[in-house]
């Protein structure tokens, strides 16, 4: 099966579910994810990451209520293995670190905790916290540190009830054209052809 069908149905079956806490569900959030990535003129691999940051929760057994019980899925973990078996580190590792990046945001920019939501501060508890300066340091020498900072900005927009947004099928080329798979290439080479 197409890689993309597989993530395209995990997302349409499992995603009408609510995310977390905030007014949208979790299909609504990785669109509204990738379409302010498209605003902002990132790259096709940062708006892959986009789309596709949280689908570690939809592959897991978490319940909606997982960060009240002070407990912590590391969906972030779970979805860059699922997704590496398609994608490079461009688009996998600021999904990776896209928790990460929410810690370090929290110790190095004083607006940005004031800004998060009351979900994703109960959800920043089960994660660890703020950095301290030794983990400030490890994450800043991470190689795709700047896309998951990037990244998290954008996660934390993309959360308002009834955003109109582009639907799941507009994604299908810029996913196409950061695969790693044959796919990929046969549709290179049918292209340029
Ligand atoms: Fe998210």
């Amino acid at each position: 099966m197409n890689p993309i069908d597989d993530i395209f149905q995990l997302l349409e079956e499992r995603g009408q579910t609510s995310y977390f806490g905030e007014p949208v569900s979790q299909l609504d959030h990785a669109l509204q994810c990738a379409h302010y990535a498209i605003e902002e003129c990132a790259s096709n691999e940062l708006i892959a990451a986009a789309l596709l940051h949280d689908v570690g929760h939809l592959l897991s057994e978490e319940g909606d209520d997982s960060a009240d019980q002070g407990t912590d899925a590391l969906h972030e973990e779970l979805g860059q293995q699922w997704l590496s078996k398609h994608f490079g580190p461009a688009v996998t590792r600021p999904i990776a670190l896209h928790v990460a990046a929410k810690r370090y945001l929290c110790a190095t920019d004083q607006t940005y905790l004031a800004r998060l939501s009351p979900a994703s501060l109960k959800s920043l508890r089960a994660q660890g916290g703020a950095m301290n300066a030794e983990q400030v340091a490890s994450f800043e020498s991470e190689e795709f540190a700047d896309d998951a900072i990037r990244l998290r900005r954008l996660d934390d927009l993309a959360k308002i009830q009834g955003k109109n947004v582009p639907p799941l099928p507009s994604y299908r080329a810029t996913l196409e054209s950061v695969l790693m798979s044959p796919l990929r290439d046969v549709n290179l080479t049918r292209n340029s052809t």
